[in-house]
């Protein structure tokens, strides 16, 4: 009788510590973000701080997230976050109907085109618009100040650093912008298109691009035009996407090289190990690189 006694007691001593012990240590629960492309990931990783744990879906590099389709593994992450971003314009559907899954208790919802005002048929490479991720930036601090109120003030000043860190990008852009504005470019896939126009950047073949874009083979007719544009030197520069590429666009790359036309891959998703202000920086100076050799 005794014995139980004291050990009932140890148990409940036991019990006790450990209770103490993690009321010492508890923190709250992460607030999970999934974000469909790993571009906003990072964003919001950035002003959400340790409070956060974020998913990106879109990150492979040698996947094409135009042909992307969601795994199981894609849907239990949607239907645990609090808040979701998806970038829109038919480029991420799939989130939307793993989105509907949940019925009513849906998260936090920002659509990027929404938020920029795009509407369907528009560029959806909108992170290369220099203008996106501000926007991006201010929707995610505006939902997690929502969600938990007590950061407030955390989430603020991770917003202000943030647009802080955009202004060397800016500088770039308008740099370039006052540089190369004017000239005449060709690219196999829109994936730069946004920032093409942001430098000022006349891009040819657009059609063409739309084919590849949506995995389709080019008509004739633009795979012609391309090809003249290449063989009498009407562009300074081919961008190609690394992400998305067929025969077509592979094509005009070796033709591209014969005629002596510079060269500049980009990538649609970010590479690993970097972050957004880093990713664009490179990319414009590996794109100035290749005007200044054209000029
Ligand atoms: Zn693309």
């Amino acid at each position: 009788m005794r014995r139980r006694t004291l050990l009932a007691t140890s148990i409940a001593t036991s019990i006790a510590t450990l209770l103490a012990g993690a009321a010492a240590t508890a923190e709250p629960a992460p607030i999970s973000i999934v974000a469909a492309e790993n571009f906003y990931a990072d964003i919001a990783g950035q002003i959400g701080g340790p409070g956060v744990a974020v998913t990106a879906i879109l990150s492979n590099p040698d996947e094409d997230p135009h042909l992307f389709e969601a795994s199981p593994s894609v849907a239990r992450a949607i239907a645990g976050a609090a808040i979701v971003i998806a970038n829109g314009l038919g480029y991420d559907d799939w989130m939307g109907k793993l989105l509907a899954a949940r019925g009513a208790a849906q998260p936090k919802s920002i659509v990027v085109a929404d938020l920029l005002g795009r509407k369907a048929g528009a560029n959806p490479h909108l992170w290369y618009a220099p203008a996106t991720m501000p926007a991006v930036a201010e929707a995610l601090a505006t939902a997690l100040t929502a969600i938990d109120q007590a950061h407030a003030a955390d989430y603020a000043a991770r917003l202000q650093a943030f647009q802080d860190s955009m202004a060397p990008l800016q500088a770039r852009v308008a740099a370039l912008h006052k540089r190369f504005a004017g000239l005449p470019i060709t690219a196999t896939e829109p994936v730069f298109g946004e920032m093409a126009a942001a430098l000022g950047l006349v891009v040819r073949n657009v059609r063409f691009q739309l084919s590849v874009m949506n995995d389709t083979e080019p008509a004739a007719s633009d795979i012609a035009a391309f090809e003249a544009d290449l063989r009498h030197h009407r562009v300074h520069l081919l961008i190609y996407n690394v992400q998305a590429t067929n025969t077509a666009a592979q094509r005009m790359q070796r033709l591209a090289k014969e005629s002596g036309i510079p060269i500049l891959g980009v990538s649609e998703t970010e590479p690993a190990g970097t972050t957004y202000q880093r990713w664009m920086l490179e990319t414009l100076a590996a794109l100035e690189t290749a005007l200044a050799v054209a000029r």
